[in-house]
């Protein structure tokens, strides 16, 4: 793999992908191009590109990528890290939808902030559906208490659950267990797929895949 990804690979790589999307699903898919670790100039190919929806790890890291963009016309940015909750008003500054909402306490200080900034991101609960020790997100058995919670108090939007399948296991039973909690749930966004398997994400549902060294090459810093 080269270290550089010329302007036309990641406008190609992007035309890929949209194009194995569409092959996989009939239903309208978002494709969140994670631009997390990369250098300003594969950010800017892919704007040059078109793409107008990003995914970010970190909210400092974010607001060096974008904060000075974050005027341009449809730029759409996806919160895809763990939050913490003294960075939420940063956070509600800076981001459009926050997808890793795992806890009480973090609804409380989103719902604060979105108050106080009057600016209200859609938000997606991230569910451990591997139940794995070290990995943020709620267990499954907790999401329709936090769910309701949310809904009860946050004054914007909940529109979605996400997850982020243990790296050691087939991610399909994962996928369909989020699907299938989603529509329980009567909730319509499912953000589910990366770079090795966003196809089988769309196929079992996803409505928003994070895609990010396919789309820009293997990451690198600045
Ligand atoms: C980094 C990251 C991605 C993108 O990973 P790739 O394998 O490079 O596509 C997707 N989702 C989350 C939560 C991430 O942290």
């Amino acid at each position: 793999m080269p270290n550089t990804a010329p302007k036309e690979d990641i406008a190609a790589n992007r035309d890929r992908i949209l194009s194995d999307i569409a092959s996989a699903a009939d239903h309208p898919v978002e494709l969140i191009a994670v631009s997390k670790v990369q250098p300003d100039e594969r950010l800017q190919a892919a704007l040059d590109a078109g793409h107008l929806v990003f995914g970010e790890n970190k909210v400092q890291e974010a607001q060096a990528h974008w904060a000075a963009r974050r005027g341009i016309e449809g730029l759409k940015l996806h919160l895809i890290g763990p939050l913490q909750s003294n960075k939420s008003e940063d956070a509600v500054a800076l981001f459009d939808v926050i997808q890793t909402i795992d806890r009480k306490k973090i609804v409380r200080t989103i719902s604060e902030a979105a108050e106080k900034l009057d600016r209200f991101p859609d938000l997606f609960i991230q569910v451990n559906t591997g139940e794995e020790a070290q990995k943020s997100g709620v267990m499954p058995d907790d999401v329709e208490d936090l769910v309701a919670y949310t809904r009860e108090t946050y004054p914007g939007k909940l529109v979605g659950l996400m997850c982020i399948p243990p790296v050691d296991e087939p991610a399909a039973p994962h996928f369909a267990l989020l699907k299938k909690m989603a529509d329980g749930l009567g909730l319509e966004s499912v953000s589910m797929g990366m770079s090795a398997d966003y196809e089988l994400g769309v196929q079992l549902g996803a409505t928003h895949v994070r895609v990010g060294s396919a789309f820009f090459g293997e990451r690198q810093p600045a």
